[in-house]
């Protein structure tokens, strides 16, 4: 089992002085697997990623990433990470192509960096300077860097903050993409419809503990939730049903109005409900 887990957490603990960011944090993902990490601000989401990525220090508990303890990274596992910051995209006067080609030289197997520009979407902005890009494009050139080394396993710390609607999609194509290549991709995110198109699983964590791991179509319990049926009447007012057989109920109302039933929805808890409701803001 070890092997088909790219990462391996148990009872991972980080205090800042008094402050316990991460206290006792128990966490596994396959390889292959699009893992989506939620949680309200500090909560210990990027303490929890920054250990894993060997950039902060644990204080206890044991960590297994690609199968090497990231408190002692080599370079051989540095070259098999890849890792998206939360904004770095700002390299005074070198051009997009400059930056991605420099950082292409920093791995063993780096991906064609014009290939990488291309699959971000940067091809027209490849001659601009980086300081002269906008947010969302810097983000892209962020993820072009994250790339560039082929990772097996990719960080993404918040990657679609400041991206217009149509990057977002183009982006969620992009990590479909490497996962359907085999990429193993952790990501945070504040975004519910974000985790839901990508994650094969989400899990939230609350005061530096994981509250649950699921498919984000299963978080908590969503699946067996009530749905809500609600119509309008004939005074007018909106009736509002909670069921659990609401396919029963929409027919008997139509049967009750001879057809079209005014006003007529049936939702279900989406995952922000349940997520909200998971970290106590409903
Ligand atoms: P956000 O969604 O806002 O990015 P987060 O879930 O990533 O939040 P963390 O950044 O891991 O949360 O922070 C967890 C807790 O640890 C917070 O209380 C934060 O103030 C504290 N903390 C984080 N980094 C440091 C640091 N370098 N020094 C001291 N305290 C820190």
């Amino acid at each position: 089992m070890e092997n088909q887990l790219a990462i391996s957490v148990r009872g991972l603990r980080k205090a800042y002085g008094d402050n316990v960011a991460v206290g006792g944090l128990d966490l596994e993902v396959a390889r292959g697997e699009v893992f989506a990490l939620l949680g309200p601000n500090g909560a210990g989401k990027t303490t929890t990623v920054e250990i894993l990525e060997g950039f902060r220090q644990r204080d206890a508990g044991e960590v297994s990433v690609l199968g090497v303890d990231p408190a002692r990274p080599s370079q051989a596992w540095r070259n098999r990470v890849g890792i998206v910051l939360q904004g770095t995209g700002e390299f005074d006067d070198l051009t997009v192509a400059e930056v991605v080609h420099h950082f292409a030289g920093f791995y063993a197997a780096p991906e064609d960096p014009d290939k990488v520009i291309a699959r971000v979407g940067l091809t027209e902005k490849a001659r601009a300077r980086t300081h002269s890009l906008s947010g969302g494009q810097k983000r892209r050139l962020d993820v072009a860097l994250g790339i560039v080394g082929q990772p097996e396993l990719l960080f993404l710390d918040e990657p679609t903050t400041g991206f217009d609607p149509e990057a977002r999609r183009e982006f969620w194509d992009l990590i479909r993409d490497l996962a359907a290549a085999g990429t193993t991709i952790v990501l945070t995110t504040h975004y519910l419809d974000e985790a839901e198109a990508l994650a094969d699983r989400v899990g939230v964590i609350t005061g530096g503990r994981l509250v649950e791991v699921s498919t984000p179509d299963r978080l908590g319990d969503r699946h067996e939730a009530l749905a809500t049926v609600s119509w309008r009447t004939p005074e007018g007012a909106v009736e509002r049903w909670e069921s659990a057989t609401p396919t029963a109920l929409v027919a008997e109302l139509a049967a009750r109005y001879g057809g079209e039933v005014p006003g007529l929805t049936v939702t279900r808890p989406t995952l922000e409900d349940v997520y909200l409701r998971m970290i106590g803001q409903r």
